[in-house]
C-alpha cells in the first residue's frame, strides 16, 4: 500500500511574522523556514503505518519553490522513501495544490493521502478537503487516530463534546490533528541517508494544472496593539470595573 504525504514549507511557527510595510503579505526574505507543523505529524504518521507492515511506501510531495528540496529531505530524513517537489514561483492556493494533487493521485495511485489540516501561514483549512471532492474519495478530517487494516481506514477525531470515529473505504484522504501523534526527532545519519533517496521535481504544467491564482488578497495588517493592563487595589474595585467600565458583568 502506498501513502502520499503532503508538506508545505511556511515561516517557522517560532517566528514573529512581521506585515510588509505596504500591507501585500508577510515579509519572509531572510526568515527561518520549516515543515508546517502538521505534516510532520502526517510524514511520522505515514512512516509509522511503514514501519508497522501496512504500506510499503510513503511518497513525500510538496509544492512551491525549489527549496522545498530541504522540506522533502527533512521529510525523507524521518523515513518517507522518496519525493516530488511540484515546482512554481506562483503563489499557490489551496484550491491549486489540491488539483496538483488530484492529478497526482491520479498518477501515483495512492491508497492513502495525508495532509495536515491546515497550513499554520494562510490558515485555510480548505486543501485536504477539495482534494477529497475533485478526488472523489472519502475523506476524515483533523484525524486524532488512525488504524488501517482490511482496505480501511478508521479514523477518530474529536468533535464538539467528545470523539467521533468513522470508517472509510481506501483510498482515502485523511487530515491530521496535533493529537495524532509525536513527532520523531530527525538524527544525523538519516539525515545523511535521505540525501541520497530519490527527489523528483515536476511543474505545475507537466500535470495538466493552471494555478493562476482565484483570489485576491486585497490587505494584510497587524491585529490592533493590545492596550496596558491595570492593577486594582481589591476585589470590590475589580467588581466596580467589570460592571461600570468593561460593562461585562
Ligand atoms: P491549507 O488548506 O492551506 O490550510 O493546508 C492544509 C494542508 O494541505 C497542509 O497542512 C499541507 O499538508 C497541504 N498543503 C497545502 N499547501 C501545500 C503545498 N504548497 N504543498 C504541499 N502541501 C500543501
Amino acid at each position: 500500500m502506498k501513502i502520499l504525504v503532503t508538506l508545505k514549507r511556511v515561516v517557522d511557527y517560532n517566528v514573529k511574522v512581521r506585515v510588509k510595510s505596504d500591507g501585500s503579505g508577510v515579509d519572509i526574505a531572510n526568515v527561518k523556514m520549516s515543515m508546517n507543523p502538521f505534516d510532520e505529524i502526517a510524514v511520522e504518521e505515514a512512516v509509522r503505518l511503514r514501519e508497522a507492515g501496512v504500506a510499503t511506501e510513503v511518497v513525500a510531495v510538496s509544492c512551491g519553490v525549489t527549496q522545498c528540496q530541504e522540506t522533502l529531505r527533512t521529510a525523507m530524513a524521518i523515513g518517507a522513501d522518496r519525493a516530488i517537489l511540484v515546482e512554481s514561483t506562483e503563489e499557490l492556493q489551496p484550491l491549486a495544490v489540491a488539483k496538483i494533487l488530484k492529478a497526482l493521485v491520479d498518477k501515483e495511485q495512492p491508497q492513502l493521502v495525508i495532509l495536515g489540516k491546515q497550513a499554520i501561514d494562510d490558515d485555510s483549512n480548505q486543501t485536504g478537503q477539495m482534494l477529497a471532492a475533485l478526488a472523489g474519495l472519502p475523506q476524515a478530517t483533523f484525524a486524532s487516530k488512525v488504524v488501517v487494516a482490511d482496505g480501511k481506514a478508521t479514523v477518530s477525531r474529536e468533535v464538539d463534546g467528545g470523539s467521533e470515529t468513522l470508517s472509510l473505504k481506501l483510498p482515502a484522504v485523511i487530515t491530521t490533528d496535533l493529537r495524532l501523534n509525536e513527532p520523531r526527532y530527525v538524527t544525523l545519519p538519516n539525515i545523511m541517508k535521505a540525501k541520497k533517496k530519490p527527489l523528483e521535481t515536476v511543474k505545475p504544467a507537466d500535470l495538466g494544472v493552471d494555478v493562476t491564482p482565484r483570489l485576491k488578497t486585497l490587505k494584510v495588517a497587524e491585529p490592533p496593539k493590545r492596550s496596558a493592563g491595570v492593577m486594582v487595589p481589591d476585589v470590590k474595585t475589580l467588581v466596580e470595573k467589570l460592571k461600570n467600565e468593561a460593562k461585562v458583568l
